[in-house]
């Protein structure tokens, strides 16, 4: 299942995402998570030429999500809770070749509901609750998610709508270091 996603177009799509502090007070750098998608840290940290062990350490929190419809236990990759290392100046990406998947597509998100994916802007990022969102960015944002959706395993998806959420990062900061943080731990910070 892992080795369907197409890692490399994702890879290879540019797509950046203007007006945001003109408009909105930074809440995904500040509140969200970074979510990974099932193997994309490995990707990430090889494309980038790191070791994945250092890689986790330097860059990735753990969570661990228990899956009740699978009855089993997963681990969903972010970027360490709390500031992301990447964030410049406390605006905007200051290394592109980082943003995962999440990052890259935001604010265009993806949801199962009644085990169908359905895709929308997200009416808490303020360039869509303006309407300023720019139509060319959420038209190939879509089609991106359109096409990878086909391939992410349900297990994800419904971990992400648990813990896709918005933080209290002073409180998440506390977790940051934490080997493996289970979802439980994860949701008590919540803003
Ligand atoms: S929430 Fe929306 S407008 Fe605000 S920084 Fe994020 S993407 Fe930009
Ligand atoms: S990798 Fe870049 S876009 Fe993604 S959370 Fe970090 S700073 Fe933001």
């Amino acid at each position: 299942m892992l080795a369907d996603i197409d890692f490399e177009k994702i890879w290879d799509v540019k797509g950046k995402l203007s007006g945001c502090f003109e408009h909105c007070d930074g809440r995904c750098e500040y509140e969200a998570l970074s979510i990974f998608l099932p193997g994309e840290a490995e990707f990430i940290a090889k494309k980038s030429g790191i070791a994945f062990n250092e890689f986790k350490e330097n860059y990735l929190s753990a969570i661990k999500y228990h899956d009740l419809v699978d009855n089993k236990d997963y681990i969903i990759y972010v970027y360490k809770l709390g500031i992301c290392l990447f964030l410049e100046n406390g605006k905007g990406c200051r290394d592109e070749t980082k943003k995962n998947f999440i990052c890259k597509t935001y604010p265009i998100k993806g949801e199962l509901i009644t085990g169908k994916l359905k895709i929308y802007p997200d009416p808490w990022c303020l360039l869509c609750k303006k309407n300023k969102l720019p139509e060319d960015f959420k038209n190939q944002m879509t089609a991106l998610w359109e096409d990878i959706g086909k391939k992410l395993p349900e297990w994800w998806l419904r971990g992400i709508m648990i813990i896709d959420r918005a933080y209290d990062y002073s409180k998440l900061n506390k977790l940051r270091d934490k080997e493996v943080v289970t979802t439980d731990e994860l949701l008590k910070c919540r803003n």
